[in-house]
C-alpha cells in the first residue's frame, strides 16, 4: 500500500513545530520514529495534511538526571535508553524492560515519545509509566502541562494529548536502593508484542501493577495493589485481578487474558 498525498515540514525549533501543529489549516502530525505512524498512513489508516518531522529538535533529545528524577526527552530513541548508564543505574525496570520492547532494528528508530503518544495497549511504555508513578509533559503553543501517568492513558490510542500538543519529556523518579520491580512478559517471540504483560514496582511497601496487553489499554490493578499493600498472597492479588477491564485481541480472548494476566503477574511477583 502506498500513503495519501501529505506535505512534509522539518522545523529547526520546537517553537516551529508547535506554530506547524497549531495552524488548522494543515491538518498536522507529528512524526517521531515513524515505526508505527509510517505503516498506518501506507494502509490510510492515518491520512495527515502535513507531517511535522520532529528528528531535527535536539531540545526533545536525551536523558538527564534533576530533581530527583530521570528525565527523558520524547525524541530519545529506545536504542538510546538501551545504551543509557543513567537507565541501567536509576530507572532499573526500565532496563529490565527494554530488550521486549520490538526488535532491534525498530528500536534503532522508535521513540519513547511516540509511544506514550501512540498509547497502544500492546505496548510495554504506558505500563512502565504507570507502574513507575512517570511524569508526562506536553507542550503546545498555549504553553506546557505535565500530566501524572495515571491520568494520562485513556482508552484505546487515547490519551490525554489535545490538538497542536505535543509529548516533550517522560520523567521517571530515580529508585532508591531499597526500591524493587519486575517485569514479565508472555509473548509468541522475543520482541513481538506480548499477549499479555505487567510492570511492578514496590516503594516503601506500596505496590504499582501495570498491565499491558490485556485491556483496551495499559492499566493500573488497582485491587491487587491494595492486597499487596496489605502484605496479602500471590494467589490473594490475583485473585483481585478478577474485575479489570479485560478485553481480547487477535492473540486472546478475554478468558485467556484473564488467564495469562494471572500468570505473568505470578511470575512477576515471585521475581521481586
Ligand atoms: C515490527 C514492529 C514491531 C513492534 N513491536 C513493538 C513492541 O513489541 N512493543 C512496543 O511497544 N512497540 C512495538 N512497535 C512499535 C514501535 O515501538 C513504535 O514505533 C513506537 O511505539 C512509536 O514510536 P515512533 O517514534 O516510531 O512513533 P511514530 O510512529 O512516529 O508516531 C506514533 C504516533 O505518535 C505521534 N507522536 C509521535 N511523537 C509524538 C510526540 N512527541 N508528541 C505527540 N505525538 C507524537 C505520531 O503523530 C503518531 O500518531 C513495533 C513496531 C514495529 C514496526
Amino acid at each position: 500500500m502506498k500513503a495519501a498525498e501529505f506535505l512534509y515540514e522539518r522545523p529547526a525549533s520546537v517553537a516551529e513545530a508547535l506554530a506547524l501543529l497549531a495552524d488548522e489549516d494543515r491538518d498536522a502530525t507529528p512524526l517521531a520514529g515513524g515505526q508505527s505512524l509510517m505503516p498506518m498512513m501506507n494502509f490510510r489508516l492515518a491520512q495527515p495534511g502535513t507531517l511535522v518531522d520532529l528528528s531535527a529538535l535536539e531540545d526533545l533529545r536525551g536523558i538527564t538526571l534533576s530533581d530527583g528524577m530521570v528525565r527523558i526527552g520524547a525524541m530519545t530513541r529506545y536504542v538510546e535508553l538501551v545504551r543509557s548508564g543513567v537507565v541501567a543505574d536509576h530507572a532499573p525496570l526500565l532496563a529490565m524492560a527494554l530488550p521486549h520492547i520490538a526488535h532491534a532494528a525498530v528500536r534503532n528508530r522508535g521513540t519513547i515519545g511516540g509511544s506514550v503518544a501512540l498509547a497502544d495497549p500492546a505496548a510495554e511504555m504506558p505500563a512502565l509509566l504507570l507502574a513507575l508513578d512517570a511524569q508526562i509533559t506536553v507542550q503546545s503553543a498555549e504553553g506546557t502541562t505535565t500530566h501524572g501517568a495515571t491520568d494520562f492513558f485513556l482508552g484505546m490510542y487515547e490519551t490525554a494529548l489535545e490538538e497542536g500538543e505535543l509529548v516533550s519529556e517522560i520523567a521517571i523518579p530515580v529508585a532508591a536502593p531499597t526500591d524493587r520491580f519486575a517485569f514479565y512478559e508472555l509473548a509468541r517471540r522475543h520482541g513481538d508484542y506480548a499477549m499479555a504483560g505487567v510492570a511492578v514496582a514496590r516503594r516503601d511497601n506500596a505496590h504499582r501493577v501495570a498491565f499491558f496487553s490485556i485491556s483496551d489499554r495499559a492499566l493500573r490493578a488497582f485491587d491487587a495493589e491494595e492486597v499487596l499493600d496489605k502484605g496479602g498472597s500471590v494467589i490473594d492479588a490475583v485473585a483481585a485481578l478478577a474485575e479489570l477491564p479485560y478485553s481480547g485481541d487477535l492473540n486472546a480472548a478475554i478468558p485467556t487474558k484473564k488467564h495469562l494476566s494471572g500468570v505473568v503477574l505470578t511470575r512477576a511477583l515471585e521475581a521481586l
